[in-house]
Order: structure tokens, then sequence, then C-alpha cells
């Protein structure tokens, strides 16, 4: 697979051997905060630039036990060797018209 960080060749996957970029070790920070539908078609796009991202899906609050689903928020967490790039990529997407 493609390193995110050196855009090289990583081999067997991580952690790289070029740079030594490890998403299994770093820190990972949270990016963006969208909502849905939008945290579908990020994270495809994300994948698309094989950049390992995790959407945390939390809900706003509850009603009656029930989590708002549709109006749930989802953050962005990304190694932090890559956040800013990545937010590079989400925000260029959120640009777009
Ligand atoms: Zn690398």
């Amino acid at each position: 697979m493609i390193c995110p960080k050196c855009k090289e060749q990583t081999g067997n996957g991580f952690p790289c051997s070029r740079c030594g970029f490890n998403p299994e070790t770093s820190k990972w920070v949270i990016i963006a905060r969208v909502y849905p539908p939008n945290d579908v078609i990020i994270e495809s796009l994300l994948r698309s630039y094989e950049i390992p991202a995790k959407f945390i899906r939390e809900a706003i609050g509850t009603v009656q036990g029930l989590s708002i689903g549709p109006l749930a928020e989802v953050k962005i967490a990304v190694p932090e060797e890559i956040a800013s790039e990545t937010a590079e990529i989400i925000k260029s997407y959120d640009d777009e018209p």
C-alpha cells in the first residue's frame, strides 16, 4: 500500500519502511467535525487517498434514551503526522460548490 505520509510504497503495511510512519503508534488528532451525509462522502474521499482516518460517531443528545441519529456529529481523527494535509483535502472538498 501507499504510505500517506511519504507517498511511497510501504511494502507489507506499517510501519513504513521509508519514513517509519505507523498509525498504530501515532498520536491521533481530531481535524474536522462533519454532519451526515457528508461524513460518508468524506470517508470515501479519504479512503481514495489511502488515508487512515477514524470516524468517531457520537450522538449530540438523547431523547428518551434514543440517540438522535441524523443530527449526530461525526469527528474525523487522523495521525497527527498527516493532520494538516488531510485537513486540506477536507477543506478543498468543502470549498467545492
Ligand atoms: Zn512513509
